[in-house]
Order: C-alpha cells, then structure tokens, then sequence
C-alpha cells in the first residue's frame, strides 16, 4: 500500500499534473475520479493506447525514452484529428516499485506534455510485466473533424515529415545492429522521440478532408482511408519522402520501409487539389516538411514504382 502511495505521489508532484491556470480540469489526481468541464463549443475526442515491455519497445530501455515515447504515439492521435491535447490517465502496470526508474517515467512524459498543456488527471497502479496503458483526451469543434471517411475521388494525398526511418531503427535501438554513432544518434531518436504533428494537425483540419496518423507504415494506414471512404488509392513510391541517411544506409530497402514501416508518427491526408497552396503556407510556416505523394481515385490500391510486400505493423 506504501509503494502506491509513493507512486502517485511522483506522479502527483510532476508538473504534468499541475492543473494550476486550467479552468477546464476541477479536479485531478488524487480523489476517486478526475473531474472535467469541456469548454462551451468544443467536443471531447479521446483515445486509448497499450504499450508492452518486449512488444511495442525494448526490454531494459531507458525509463525516460519509454515514457516520452508513450505520450507521443499517443498524443499522435489527437494530432490525427486536429484536436487540442487536454489531459490523460495512466494505467502502469510494473513489476516492482523502483522510485528512480519511475521518476525517470514520470519526467520523460512530463517533457513532452507540460509544454503541449497534457495534464495527467489520473491512473491505476498495479503489480505485473511492464505495461503502459494512456488514454489521452483533446478538446476539438464538432463540425471540424477531418475522419478517415471524408476522402473524396480526386484529392490529392500528402504526409508530414519523412518515413521509414522509426522502422529501420528498430534494430539498432535493440542492439541487433551495430552503426556509426552519427547514424546511432540519428536513428536512436528517430524512434524514441517521435514528434506527434500536433500544431500541424490544429491548423490543416480546416483545409483537409480525411487525415490520420501513420502508426503501422502508409500502405496499411492508408487501407483505413480506403475503406472508410470507400474509395481507391494510387500512391507514387518514388514521391515518398525518404531522409537521406536512410537513403544513404538501407538504399535497397528505404522505398520498402516507408511504406511499410511504422512507428513514424506522421500525419496522412487527403485534400481537394485547390487545397495545395493553403496546405503549402501552413507547412512551410511550421518548417514542416509536407509532400504529395499520390492521389483518391475511384477504386484499387495501386503503388507505383513498387511491387513488394505492402502488409505493415502485425498486432497479431
Ligand atoms: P481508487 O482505489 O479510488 O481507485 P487509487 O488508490 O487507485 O484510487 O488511486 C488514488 C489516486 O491516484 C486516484 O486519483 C488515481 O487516479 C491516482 N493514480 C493512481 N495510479 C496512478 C498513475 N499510475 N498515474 C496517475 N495517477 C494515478
Ligand atoms: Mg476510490
């Protein structure tokens, strides 16, 4: 019973948990419930993610890294729906009570979510293998939600960022690979610090028509649009943007991994074609890098310049 107590009270006193200046949360961590008012005109979106020691990342890794890494991908989502980050709740489940090790959790988390305003409001703590399980909550208008189902016939397909380079690290932040410390460097934060598009997703919800994150590599991810829209994709694997070092150090497989590599984080949308010069002004505002890389037509999945294996992340 001490141990819990002692776990909540890191998490109590992380500056995540401050809920100071926040009219929106009345009540945080501490009581048998959070306790939330959703600003006047905004709807609630909210959205759960598990990450598995072994699974989802490396056995042994450093604590800081997992928990930066967990509210990312998670915080990801929100990104996906243009929504404004708000607060989340921590389900931990740890195989015994190390307060460093969770000090180290708590101020990984807390570097992505303070500056972003993610209040922690709650959690469960229990006994067992290492799991993290978040639920994040995002405040956005209830007409402007761009939902994989509004692709339309014509659009043209853009994402943020570069690819494949979370999927090619993954062998060298398990240690199954040996590189040069430059591409360490490079690749170690390529897949432990991905940076969810969150300002990016705020400002492109208004101009776009579907959008979501890539968190199982484009081919699979853009599946979900397809279907949902019930329309076709034609993709262009040569217009993939694909960062140089990775180029430069798995050039056979680079167009392979960007498609169906995950764990990048980027965000996937569709707009109308007049929509370009908006979408540019806003990216290039951001520094964002943000490229067409294919179009909505009527059926199919058609990749060209590509012809191998398109399945991405297997959850089973
Ligand atoms: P209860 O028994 O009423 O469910 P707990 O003893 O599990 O409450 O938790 C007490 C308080 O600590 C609650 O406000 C809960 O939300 C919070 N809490 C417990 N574990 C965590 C955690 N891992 N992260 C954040 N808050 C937590
Ligand atoms: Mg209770």
């Amino acid at each position: 019973m001490k141990e819990f107590e002692l776990i909540q009270n890191i998490f109590q006193a992380s500056m995540m948990a401050n809920t100071q200046g926040r009219d929106d949360i009345l009540v945080g961590i501490g009581d048998d419930c959070a306790q939330v008012a959703v600003p006047l005109g905004q709807s609630l979106v909210f959205s759960m993610d598990t990450l598995v020691e072994g699974r989802h990342f490396p056995i042994d890794a450093d604590p800081v890294d997992i928990g930066y890494r967990a509210v990312a991908t998670c915080v990801s989502d929100l990104a996906a729906m243009g929504a404004k980050p708000a607060f989340f709740t921590l389900a931990l489940t740890i195989p015994e009570s190390d307060p460093q090790w969770l000090a180290g959790l708590a101020q990984g988390m807390a570097e992505l979510a303070e500056p972003i305003g993610l209040i922690l409001v709650g959690g469960d703590t229990t006994k067992g293998p290492l799991t993290l399980t978040l639920q994040v909550h995002g405040y956005v208008e209830a007409d402007q939600v761009p939902l994989r189902s509004h692709a339309k016939v014509g659009d043209d397909i853009y994402v943020t960022g570069l690819l494949g380079d979370a999927s090619a690290a993954v062998p060298i932040v398990t240690g199954e690979v040996q590189v040069s410390s430059e591409r360490f460097d490079y690749f170690y934060d390529r897949f432990w610090r991905p940076t969810p598009r969150l300002i990016a997703g705020m400002a492109l919800k208004r101009v776009v028509h579907a959008m979501m994150d890539i968190s199982d590599g484009l081919a699979q991810d853009l599946q979900h649009i397809a279907k949902a829209s019930n329309v076709g994709v034609m993709l262009d694997a040569h217009a993939l943007p694909i960062s140089d070092i990775l180029c430069q150090w798995q050039p056979d497989t680079a167009i392979a991994l960007a498609l169906t590599g995950g764990d990048d984080y980027e965000l996937c949308f569709t707009a109308a074609p007049e929509m370009a010069e908006e979408i540019a002004l806003i990216t290039q505002t951001l520094h964002l890098p943000c490229n067409k890389v294919g179009r909505i037509v009527e059926s199919g999945f058609e990749i060209d310049g590509y012809h191998g294996e398109r399945h991405g992340w297997q959850h089973f």
